[in-house]
């Protein structure tokens, strides 16, 4: 089902952010579309106005500096981080999750921002933001705020952003040496595909980090690893703290054995 809506492309965030809360009710923010134009494809969104954002300045903006760490705009896409040679070489763990969003073709399209601001469960580029203790720089017209992506996710496809908001930016912090890590994702099919579950473990200045996909209303992420636990006391902290469900693509159960064997693996292999 196709129907007519404006399209607007504002070229400030001062005139995004006022078309953001004129539009609150009757417009959604587009940045790659490969999730909005499916949902509006489908009638998911019955939408009178689509607000591009990437006319924006700087908008597809990927710098990095010592001090800083890196920092995305809101149109770089997945890509684009994974062409980038130092995203590449500081942020390994936020590769792997890339490469395992969809197809290259969606990936040429598809951007950091959109993935996290759409706040699907499944999402693969929550679990790297999490373990690599990222924050979210959101904007409206009345200014800036910056939150944490453990406060991020509020449920299935919601976020804390408020309407006339949107994700500005994604700070991904320096870190002295980068993160060891693997992101183990089931699929129903080889090659690309929606994760049935997704588990990254990271291993960072001695600290082991868990980030979970697929398995509650958000992706979820464990800190509560201590160095000294054994496998079944990791593995059960995990479950603890996900709560998967049965749906079209794997029942819970298969969804919690899948979490106890990617575990055990990623405590094997990230080292
Ligand atoms: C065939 C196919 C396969 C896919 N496979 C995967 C997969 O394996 N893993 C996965 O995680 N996802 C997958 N997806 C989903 C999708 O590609 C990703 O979530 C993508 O990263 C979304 O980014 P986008 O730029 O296309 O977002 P858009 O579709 O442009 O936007 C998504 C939502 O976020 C809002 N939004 C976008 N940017 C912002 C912002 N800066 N601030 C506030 N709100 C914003 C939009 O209004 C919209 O509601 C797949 C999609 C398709 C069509």
């Amino acid at each position: 089902m196709v129907y007519e809506f404006r399209y607007l492309a504002p070229k400030s965030k001062a005139k995004l952010c006022a078309m953001l809360l004129e539009h609150a009710q009757d417009g959604k923010l587009l940045a790659g579309g490969t999730d909005l134009l499916p949902n509006i494809r489908n009638g998911v969104f019955r939408l009178k106005y689509v607000i591009d954002l990437k006319q924006l300045p700087g908008a597809a903006s990927l710098k990095y500096s010592q001090q800083d760490g890196l920092i995305l705009g809101p149109a770089v896409t997945i890509n684009d981080v994974l062409r980038n040679r130092t995203a590449r070489r500081l942020y390994p763990v936020l590769c792997d999750c890339a490469h395992e969003l969809a197809s290259h073709q969606i990936r040429n399209r598809a951007t950091v921002a959109g993935n996290v601001a759409n706040a699907s469960p499944c999402s693969d580029m929550a679990p790297a933001l999490l373990c690599l203790g990222a924050t979210a720089v959101i904007r409206s017209a009345t200014g800036q705020r910056t939150i944490p992506f453990t406060q991020f996710f509020a449920g299935v496809k919601k976020t804390v952003m408020l309407p006339g908001e949107f994700l500005e930016h994604i700070i991904i912090p320096p870190a002295a040496s980068p993160a060891a890590g693997r992101y183990l994702k089931l699929k129903r099919i080889a090659g690309h595909d929606l994760g049935i579950v997704g588990v990254l473990g990271t291993l960072q200045d001695g600290k082991r980090r868990f980030a979970v996909s697929s398995a509650a209303p958000t992706p979820v992420l464990v800190e509560n690893v201590a160095a000294g636990d054994d496998e079944s006391t990791v593995v059960k902290k995990v479950l603890a703290a996900v709560s998967p469900i049965s749906d079209v693509r794997s029942s819970k159960e298969y969804r919690e054995h899948m979490i106890g064997v990617f575990v055990q693996r990623l405590l094997q292999e990230v080292q």
